[in-house]
């Protein structure tokens, strides 16, 4: 999902997207065209430094349609997780350490 109210146009998600699905329009605002192929990756929600991008996770994957975010600093990725029935969940991720598992 791809907030254009939130998207600055800087380009990054559809130079990341490994499967080029992400485009822009006339005004430089991201847009995905064909959601069904996206697989989920997550590259475009995490090279977003306006927090546009929030993925859907599907019920194969345990997340029922909860939305994830992303926020980045340089030393650690939170990832947000916000639930069908309200409730929230925060992974907190070091970067310097994420070579480790
Ligand atoms: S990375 Fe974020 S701000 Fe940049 S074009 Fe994509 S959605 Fe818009
Ligand atoms: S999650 Fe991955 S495959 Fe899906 S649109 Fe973003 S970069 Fe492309």
């Amino acid at each position: 999902m791809i907030d254009k109210a939130k998207c600055k146009g800087c380009g990054m998600c559809t130079s990341v997207c490994p499967g080029s699905l992400i485009y822009q329009d006339s005004e430089k605002k991201a847009f995905i065209k064909y959601p069904k192929d996206c697989w989920g990756c997550a590259s475009c929600i995490k090279e977003c430094h306006f927090g546009a991008i929030a993925l859907y996770l599907g019920a194969d994957i345990g997340g029922m349609g909860s939305l994830m975010t992303v926020k980045s600093t340089p030393d650690t990725l939170t990832w947000d997780i916000k639930k069908r029935d309200g409730s929230k969940e925060e992974i907190l991720i070091n970067k310097k350490e994420s070579n480790k598992y």
